[in-house]
């Protein structure tokens, strides 16, 4: 997780409520509380952020999650036992973060995302949220998308996702099967 710079760093007057609800703040936490912002200056080259530090969760192993460690469940379903278990998550620990002021909403978002740790946040908001993935090159033929959407949603623990996106890198195209492939997908998008 990137942190802020000490130089610039700022209140934010107006957070973007998209992230804060994606983390799961509600407006009562909120109240009378202060996130900071990235601005930028020459101390962090225009970023907002300068160092980083480590975001941490703590599973307590019990009866209950081991069982189903064993079982190899779905991930969120092993979170949801382990939380009721007393466990503090990535996101729980980036909102201490947060309000800290060390970092932003949308840096622990960005963070916790990557880890599939958004679905814990998604819970009955589904409704209210735009939720994006996206599907990596080597994923990217007419199977494999399809494959690999069906694992982000496992992995958001969500029936359905409002945008999938096509991630490639420029110097796949000078590779003549990567550009097959992916000309399959867009095909498929087209139909
Ligand atoms: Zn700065």
């Amino acid at each position: 997780m990137r942190t802020l710079c000490e130089k610039c760093k700022a209140p934010d007057p107006d957070p973007d409520k998209k992230f804060l609800s994606l983390l799961g703040f509600t407006e009562k936490e909120m109240q009378g509380r202060q996130v900071l912002r990235a601005v930028g200056c020459p101390n962090c080259n225009g970023t907002g952020y300068r160092g980083r530090k480590g975001i941490f969760e703590m599973m307590v192993m019990n009866n209950e999650v081991r069982e189903l460690a064993f079982k190899r469940s779905p991930t969120n379903v092993l979170r949801k036992a382990a939380r009721a278990g007393g466990m503090k998550s990535l996101l729980d620990d980036g909102k201490v973060k947060i309000m800290n002021g060390i970092t932003t909403p949308a840096e622990i978002c960005r963070v916790t995302q990557a880890e599939g740790i958004v679905a814990e946040a998604v819970g009955g908001l589904r409704n209210e949220i735009y939720l994006v993935s996206k599907v990596y090159p080597h994923n990217a033929s007419r199977r494999g998308a399809v494959a690999a959407c069906e694992r982000s949603l496992k992995r958001l623990g969500t029936d359905r996702l409002d945008l999938y996106l096509l991630q490639f890198i420029r110097n796949h195209t000078e590779d003549p099967s990567r550009g097959e492939r992916r000309f399959g997908f867009e095909s498929q998008c087209v139909a």
